[in-house]
């Protein structure tokens, strides 16, 4: 084999050794901090996460719905997305390998209980039978997690933390009472 060929050779078969390395896909999501939605964004890159890389495929955007947009957010919605989290997945796209994080899902906890239970969202379908208003259902879902500083005299704020606590107190013993 003469040089050139050989240094060919060398450089094709470590690159065929790194490829698993420096193939790799990456997810970012992102939340809508006014409705809840989530977004996962797919693109194939080639190089060394987060430093250099190159895209080498298009974008696949997987969009996931809300309960609360669902059920509640104005008809002329539209997202605010907020970058949450970016990770690469090396070895053909199988093997995660590392996180870079943004501000994650800020859902607060009465949020986080509508979207995941079909009991909560019946206890409060029934709480807006009796008269629980759905515009204040909404400004409860999408309170941030915690108060900033310059939230914690905000009297709207305030008020809808207290109401939401309130109402998964009530919550509970609703529930341990059906559970009788
Ligand atoms: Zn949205």
């Amino acid at each position: 084999m003469n040089p050139l060929r050989k240094t060919i050779v060398a450089g094709l078969a470590t690159s065929l050794l790194l490829s698993p390395f420096l193939i790799y896909k990456e997810r970012k999501s992102y939340q809508c901090s006014d409705c809840l939605s989530k977004k996962h964004v797919y693109q194939w890159y080639a190089g060394v996460w987060p430093e250099f890389a190159i895209p080498v495929s298009f974008q696949r955007t997987i969009e996931e719905k809300s309960r609360t947009l669902r059920d509640f957010a104005p008809v002329n919605h539209t997202h605010d997305w907020i970058f949450a989290q970016g990770s690469p997945y090396i070895w053909f796209g199988t093997s995660w390998a590392g996180c870079a994080i943004g501000r994650r899902g800020s859902m607060n906890d009465f949020a986080q209980r509508y979207e995941g239970s079909d009991n909560f969202r019946e206890f409060i379908r029934r709480k807006q039978r009796e008269g629980l208003d759905s515009k204040t259902v909404y400004q409860m879902l999408i309170l941030p997690r915690t108060l900033k500083d310059n939230q914690m005299n905000d009297s709207k704020l305030l008020g809808y933390t207290k109401r939401s606590n309130e109402l998964s107190e009530e919550y509970q013993h609703w529930n341990d009472l059906n559970a009788q």
